[in-house]
């Protein structure tokens, strides 16, 4: 998916690289018939070859791209790891399982971990020894993060934490996960909150899959009881958990960025065509235009990661152009989903057995996660209406009361 509008000569030359490294390196992606799944659910059974792909990477220079080089990475930019992410999307990487690791706790780490966290976990993210997961959100604490009330308190040089997590993508394959808990419930929300490194194998944690109507199991309601963390898992300050959690949200925004990719067009046109619905008959022009109604969304979500991309070349952090943008990925996504259904027909809804789903079927029922993962569509539109057309704020008491005081209703 090459897509070298804008590059510097520097970016040109890295792309280039990249391309010709993966073309030694890694299979060409066989182009799907069908739509493939929209969110991938890997099992314990791909870790081997995940981990063989990875160690490629390693040794390649491509793992850790922007990570600064005293911590094993390429010492590159954001940018270079977009860039290499779009030439990588024409290939089969099957390394989805450690992406949490790669590029939410990885940077997180780097930011606010110890040496001797950064020494004790970011070689074994980087070589896939260790595979992460995001215990962030909980059963009454999803968009208002903050308000979460998963707890833990001291005991000696331990913590012990008592809580709920839920929605978390891939707790069954990780042996790893970072959970911001509440330490300190007499102060507002944000205050009181720190930031663990959590070993999954810990005893009393439990983890259960969630199984979609996809009959995918991409993420699991985690339960915690009386876990026993030691104090030097604490990243980040005491209570200052809040800024630590931010961070890893920022580095989830780069990577849930624009992807005009999320569907595949070529396939969308096969099967228009193939539905005998693609003529020029007048009593058919609908279907033309659903069909370009999505190409112009997918073309439209290309031009806004190119401006996402120039943002972060030019040392800013992307503005309200990324709320754009995944709201318009939710959008196309539906629209194409819709539109396939349509053009299968009711065979298309049929599924009989313990296969795989049918592409466009397993991308119709997975469709709706995109509008919830990574901030809703109505969270994206209440940053829009707060920092583009300059709406007041939501008003919200709980920010400023103690997260115990009996007027937030938020201690249970
Ligand atoms: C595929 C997928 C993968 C995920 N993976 C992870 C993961 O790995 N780790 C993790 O921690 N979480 C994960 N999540 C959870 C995700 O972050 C939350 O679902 C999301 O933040 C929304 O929170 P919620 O489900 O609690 O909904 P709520 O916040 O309870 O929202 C319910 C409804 O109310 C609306 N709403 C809420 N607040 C406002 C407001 N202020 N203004 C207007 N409307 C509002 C929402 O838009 C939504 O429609 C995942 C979710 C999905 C779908």
């Amino acid at each position: 998916m090459s897509s070298d509008a804008g590059d510097s000569p520097e970016q040109s030359s890295f792309r280039q690289a990249a391309r010709a490294w993966l073309v030694e390196n890694l299979n060409p992606l066989v182009v799907e018939q069908s739509q493939g799944s929209l969110l991938s659910s890997p099992t314990i059974d791909d870790l081997p070859e995940a981990r063989r792909v990875q160690q490629l990477l390693v040794d390649g220079g491509y793992a850790g791209i922007s990570w600064p080089r005293e911590y094993g990475g390429r010492g590159g930019s954001v940018i270079d790891e977009l860039i290499f992410d779009q030439e990588a999307a024409d290939f089969h990487m099957p390394v989805d399982i450690f992406v949490i690791g790669t590029h939410l706790v990885g940077p997180t780490l780097i930011t606010h971990g110890t040496p001797e966290q950064q020494d004790r976990f970011l070689p074994r993210i980087l070589d896939g020894s260790d595979v992460w997961c995001q215990l962030f959100s909980e059963p009454e604490a999803g968009s208002d993060l903050a308000g979460l009330r998963a707890s833990a308190r001291e005991d000696g040089d331990d913590w012990i934490v008592n809580g709920q997590k839920v929605w978390t993508s891939g707790a069954s394959t990780s042996n790893w996960g970072i959970m911001p808990v509440r330490t300190d419930p007499t102060v507002p929300k944000h205050r009181g909150i720190s930031y663990f490194a959590v070993d999954m194998e810990s005893e009393g944690v439990t983890v259960r899959p969630l199984r979609q109507m996809s009959g995918h199991e991409h993420f699991c309601e985690v339960f915690l009881d009386d876990v026993r963390i030691p104090a030097t898992n604490l990243i980040g300050d005491l209570n200052g958990g809040w800024n630590v959690t931010r961070t890893t949200l920022q580095n989830e925004r780069h990577m849930t960025g624009a992807s005009h990719g999320a569907v595949n067009f070529d396939s969308l046109l096969s099967l228009a065509r193939d539905s005998g619905r693609l003529t020029d008959d007048v009593l058919e022009p609908v279907v033309r235009q659903r069909l370009v109604d999505v190409y112009i969304d997918g073309e439209i979500i290309r031009l806004l990661g190119l401006r996402t991309m120039s943002a972060l070349f030019q040392g800013k952090e992307p503005g309200p152009e990324s709320s754009v943008a995944k709201l318009a990925v939710a959008t196309m996504v539906r629209k194409a989903a819709d539109l396939a259904l349509e053009l299968t027909g009711p065979g298309g809804t049929v599924h009989s057995g313990d296969d795989d789903l049918d592409g466009w079927l397993d991308f119709f029922l997975m469709a709706p996660a995109l509008r919830i993962a990574g901030g809703t569509d109505e969270i994206q539109r209440n940053i829009l209406g707060e920092r583009v057309l300059g709406l007041p704020r939501a008003n919200d008491p709980t920010r400023t009361l103690a997260f115990n005081d009996p007027q937030t209703s938020q201690e249970g």
